[in-house]
């Protein structure tokens, strides 16, 4: 079919679901034409999702605390212990948002926030027993491989114990929080004090032993070079076919970009958000021709906004993520999008699909 085109090969290669090396997914990324690209991801999103069904889901985001001792460079959500507006999140706050966002229709909740040295794992067990004790069909979609690591180093166990607990105490899903770039030279600057590349696959690797859904992310756009981002690429599609058949692995990928207002990156270093919509839909096809193995990739509506999430849809992406009641850490660097659900469907439809409310398994639930 593409026997004139350049990179025919590459593509042939991709619809047949054979994996792509660094090289050949480098260099569909930087030279193949936008069109071609595009097309060959579109007839991956069919045969990973055929139909026109694009998800969407609700959900809340809801910070545990804002005191962490990691101080990432893009990030000005966290504070420091004994800052005038640190806070532990209470149990009367949580019942007041998960009971906001039941009453939105919502059952998910996304419990994020910093790595705060005075909580241990026992905290989040109590934590995660608590709600679920409260709310017995909320989901808790939490924390993320970085607290994985940094609970292990506090309490001296393993992964394996401290997702096994979080997971007996109600833990429904791990979010793939944290992965920014998998690369140890750009971890080193933008967030030195996190779990490392390696530290971050482990953990994942032990959550999908675990048989516990995950999602995979990227956060792009700050000083990683373009091999860098097709590298984090292939570390996340090769993990994913270490996983047992039938099991969960990684259900989605979603790449954002870097958010740089008010942020050390910004400040310090002068970095500037390498973000452009063009750039992001070439991102969101390659993604989709390098991750053969993983079903689902979605375009952060939040962060990209609404122009560019319908060209996804067309690009790669079958999702537009959550309307997300409440979202600190991207809109305190500069993400103003904002939608309602009625504003996401639209959204959808108007893109040429059929909106399709889900939950976090990708499950439909209308
Ligand atoms: S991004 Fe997360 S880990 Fe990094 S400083 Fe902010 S809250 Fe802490």
């Amino acid at each position: 079919m593409f026997d004139d085109m350049v990179f025919g090969p590459l593509y042939e290669k991709a619809l047949n679901l054979t994996p792509l090396d660094a090289e050949e997914g480098f260099a569909l990324y930087t030279q193949a034409p936008a069109e071609e690209l595009i097309f060959v991801a579109d007839r991956l999103r069919q045969v990973h999702n055929p139909g026109k069904n694009a998800g969407w889901m609700i959900d809340r985001n809801v910070n545990i605390t804002n005191i962490c001792f990691s101080q990432c460079a893009f990030c000005n959500f966290c504070r420091k212990k004994g800052s005038p507006d640190a806070y532990i999140t209470t149990t009367e706050d949580y019942i007041k948002k998960i009971n906001e966002l039941i009453s939105l229709g919502g059952d998910q909740l996304l419990l994020q926030g910093g790595m705060n040295p005075d909580l241990g794992l026992d905290f989040y067990v109590d934590l995660f027993k608590k709600l679920k004790d409260l709310y017995p069909s909320v989901r808790l979609h939490a924390l993320g491989p970085p607290e994985v690591v940094y609970l292990a180093k506090k309490e001296k166990l393993s992964y394996t114990d401290v997702l096994s607990r979080l997971i007996e105490a109600g833990l429904d899903s791990l979010p793939g929080a944290g992965a920014e770039i998998l690369s140890d030279r750009v971890r080193k600057i933008v967030s030195p004090a996190k779990a490392t590349a390696d530290e971050w696959i482990e953990v994942m690797r032990t959550a999908h032993q675990l048989n516990l859904p995950t999602s995979a992310t990227m956060m792009y756009g700050h000083i990683e070079t373009p091999m860098e981002r097709i590298a984090h690429l292939i570390r996340i599609r090769d993990l994913q076919d270490e996983k047992q058949n039938g099991y969960y692995g990684f259900i989605t990928f979603i790449p954002w970009p870097f958010q740089d207002e008010g942020t050390v990156l910004r400040k310090k270093y002068g970095i500037i958000s390498g973000y452009n919509g063009p750039d992001y839909i070439r991102l969101i096809a390659v993604s989709r021709i390098i991750l053969n193995n993983i079903r689902h990739i979605q375009a952060s509506l939040l962060t990209v906004g609404k122009d560019i999430a319908m060209m996804a849809l067309h690009a790669g992406a079958d999702d537009l993520g959550s309307i997300m009641i409440e979202e600190n850490v991207v809109s305190a660097a500069g993400a103003e999008n904002r939608f309602s659900a009625e504003d996401i469907k639209a959204i959808i439809a108007g893109a040429g699909f059929i909106p399709v409310r889900r939950n976090q398994k990708y499950e439909p639930v209308d």
